[in-house]
């Protein structure tokens, strides 16, 4: 919470949602902004499109049981 980025709150919360495009258009633009100024929520960003896409893949194979 040290390295505010001047955009007020961070939005790692909201990356999950932001991956699986849940989130309101207004909220997606914020998200979007912030990820352009805060290399840590970026970093964050990366991860959690990686574990979503890994989580799809696995929710593909588990279909066969
Ligand atoms: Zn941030």
């Amino acid at each position: 919470m040290n390295a505010d980025p001047g955009d007020g709150r961070h939005v790692r919360l909201l990356l999950g949602a932001y991956v699986l495009d849940a989130l309101d258009a207004e909220e997606t633009c914020r998200v979007a902004r912030h990820l352009q100024l805060c290399d840590g929520c970026s970093r964050a960003y990366v991860e959690v499109a990686e574990a979503a896409a890994l989580l799809a893949l696995l929710r593909t194979e588990d279909f066969g049981e």
